[in-house]
């Protein structure tokens, strides 16, 4: 299992209807860490007041890619933005 930090928020996928919580970042260190909205998000050695943080979620169902910002002001978890699919393309 990765380490990575959990942001919930809800979300439903824009092609199948699957409902969606949880979006990864591994973009602040790698302790396990989970986030509600409101959450204060208290990481050793940072001091984030205002910021926005690159998360991303694979829908479970049909396997979209999806892109975000997670938005913290005031120290605080407070939603994501800004969300994008991303295509699936074919590996070659
Ligand atoms: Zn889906």
């Amino acid at each position: 299992m990765g380490l990575f930090h959990e942001f919930l928020f809800d979300f439903t996928c824009p092609r199948c209807g699957t409902h969606l919580e949880r979006w990864q970042t591994k973009a602040l260190g790698c302790e396990l860490a989970r986030w509600r909205v409101g959450d204060g998000v208290d990481i050793p050695g940072l001091v984030l007041e205002r910021a926005r943080v690159r998360v991303y979620k694979s829908c479970r169902t049909c396997g979209l890619w999806f892109h975000a910002w997670a938005v913290i002001e005031d120290g605080r978890f407070v939603g994501v933005e800004d969300v994008s699919a991303r295509p699936l393309r074919a590996q070659a």
